[in-house]
């Protein structure tokens, strides 16, 4: 059998492509991925959805979309896709299971969080180093920690983190924020917060868990050491193409080029581009919501011509 569209990847942007195209009587296909639910799922209060003025909490946020994508006929399979080969009548999608036949793709797999790559990092994930406060802050009551970056995730996890930690240092490797100025203010008013300019972290140490950072100020090259229990890394994302092995064309980012024939194209005709993984400058869950109405759109026009 071959479906008329596949959706790879399962967050604003894949669910929303799902509710437009079902909704369009294409009877898409929506495979959910490693990261069901995407970066919404690693964060509580999202405030900035536009109707919900209280807030609602990211993963009742995403169960509502996907929720919603079902309603109207979106196939949601468990499934991770692993590669994508090109067909006589389109496109092969490949699982740990079975492969799958469609005419159209939709890409939405979003992007995931970035490392430092430093010594320690790795052998203390889950030890004390952690991409998600929401996921580990709890662990961390009345402790000192951490947090590396100086954006609107940074100041997030930050934030997050007052609840729980005794006091929250924020690394930052320059002497000003790239935070918007609603967050950075919540961060420089907070009594628990102390914000570290001009140092990178150089090394985690810990034998069993996190117990100290090496710092390097990146003004004058000087070096000390920091007493803490984690260190939370919140310095941007990186696309996740790695599955597509160059069958599509990427910017110097790294992110998958769209806007070939229509804003949501890609430089393979029949595959299509929603959310995170093409945007590296918005990356907010409503302009993912956003292209991946667009990109259903798209496809129905397409598979039509
Ligand atoms: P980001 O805006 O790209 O910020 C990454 C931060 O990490 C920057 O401050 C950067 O420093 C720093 N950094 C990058 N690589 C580093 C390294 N190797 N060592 C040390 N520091 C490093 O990423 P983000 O904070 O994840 O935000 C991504 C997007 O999501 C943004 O558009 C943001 O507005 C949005 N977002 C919004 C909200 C919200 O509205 N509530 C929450 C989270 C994210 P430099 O500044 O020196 O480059």
């Amino acid at each position: 059998m071959v479906e008329n569209l596949a959706i790879v990847g399962s967050g604003p942007a894949g669910y929303t492509a799902g509710l437009y195209a079902a909704r369009a009587n294409l009877e898409p296909i929506l495979f959910e991925g490693l990261e069901s639910g995407g970066q919404l799922m690693l964060t509580t209060d999202v405030e900035n959805y536009p109707g919900f003025k209280d807030g609602i909490m990211g993963p009742e946020l995403m169960q509502e979309f996907k929720t919603q994508a079902e309603k109207f006929g979106t196939k949601i399979i468990p499934l991770t896709v692993s590669s994508i080969k090109e067909t006589s009548e389109g496109f092969e999608l490949f699982t740990s299971k079975d492969s799958y036949l469609s005419k159209a793709v939709i890409i939405s797999s979003g992007a995931s969080a970035k490392w430092l790559d430093i010594e320690g990092e790795k052998r203390l994930q889950g030890y004390g180093v952690s991409a998600c406060a929401t996921c580990d802050g709890f662990f961390f009551k009345d402790k000192v920690v951490s947090v590396v970056g100086g954006g609107d995730s940074a100041m997030e996890e930050a934030l997050f983190l007052t609840k729980f930690a005794e006091k929250v240092h924020i690394v930052h490797r320059r002497d000003s924020f790239r935070a918007s100025a609603i967050m950075q203010k919540r961060v420089l008013d907070h009594e628990k917060i102390e914000i570290l300019w001009n140092k990178e972290v150089s090394i985690i140490n810990g034998e069993d868990s996190v117990s100290s950072i090496g710092l390097k100020d990146t003004s004058d090259g000087s070096v000390s050491e920091l007493e803490v229990s984690a260190v939370f890394v919140a310095i941007g994302h990186t696309p996740n193409v790695d599955f597509l092995d160059n069958l599509l064309e990427l910017d110097e980012k790294g992110y998958i080029k769209t806007g070939f024939t229509t804003p949501t194209s890609t430089s393979k005709e029949g595959i299509f581009a929603a959310g995170d993984v093409a945007d590296s400058i918005y990356r907010q869950a409503v302009t993912a919501a956003g292209t991946g109405c667009q990109s259903a759109m798209d496809v129905e026009r397409w598979l039509e011509s």
